[in-house]
């Protein structure tokens, strides 16, 4: 793809009342990786209406279908998605451009591509170095959720995400009915995909540790 993204200088210099008209100072607490054709991101607008959502897509007619996607509801009688948006850009290249530390409360990555072959693991979107950058970017006690159709994948996330310092698992068992775990199994298009061909879904939830204070 075009991977031409523009990006601010610092998390100071964007302009994010253009992507959210009519909220003042709109801070982006949920970010929504590699979103597609949006369907998570315009569920969780409503299912959190005073959460500010920001969906990422790095192909650009994808993004612009999601940005009309998320025009039109904003025009209907009772204005929807007032609070959710889209941005064009690499999420694996640019994201402390535009989030401060600490900032976020909760991050999906939902069906992310699976690069099959051992020389593309690099390429994937969970990986130990980004994940330093996502724990940077998420709240003490923040959320990272992932989920896939894909086991090889699913086990390289729970393995990545287990390794690393800043996170904990959030156990399954805790998280029966939480509507959130129902959004990404239910409300992705691909999510919907795989349950068409009656495939499994497999997912994981991780807390942002609190950081160690050494005196
Ligand atoms: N999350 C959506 C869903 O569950 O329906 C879409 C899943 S789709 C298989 C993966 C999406 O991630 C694609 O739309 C792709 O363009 C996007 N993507 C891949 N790498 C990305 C990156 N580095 N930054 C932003 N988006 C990316």
């Amino acid at each position: 793809h075009n991977d031409a993204c523009e990006y601010p200088p610092h998390p100071g210099k964007m302009n994010w009342s253009v992507l959210y008209p009519g909220l003042t100072d709109p801070v982006v607490r949920f970010l929504d990786v590699g979103c597609g054709f949006g369907g998570l991101t315009v569920a969780l607008s409503a299912l959190f209406p005073d959460k500010i959502i920001l969906a990422l897509e790095i192909r650009a007619k994808v993004c612009e279908f999601v940005r009309l996607r998320i025009e039109e509801m904003r025009k209907e009688a009772s204005p929807r998605a007032r609070n959710a948006a889209v941005l064009k850009t690499n999420a694996m290249k640019y994201l402390p451009h535009f989030f401060r530390k600490g900032q976020l409360q909760k991050i999906f990555f939902c069906f992310p591509d699976p690069h099959f072959k051992t020389k593309n693991h690099r390429r994937r979107i969970v990986s130990e170095r980004l994940l330093t950058e996502y724990a940077y970017l998420l709240q003490e006690g923040g959320i990272l959720y992932a989920i896939t159709d894909v086991e090889e994948l699913h086990q390289w996330h729970v393995a990545k995400l287990s390794e690393h310092l800043s996170f904990e698992r959030v156990p399954e068992e805790t998280l029966a009915g939480d509507v959130t775990v129902t959004a990404i199994t239910r409300e992705t298009e691909e999510s919907k995909k795989v349950e068409r061909a009656g495939g499994r879904k497999y997912w994981c939830v991780f807390r942002r540790r609190p950081d160690a204070v050494v005196i």
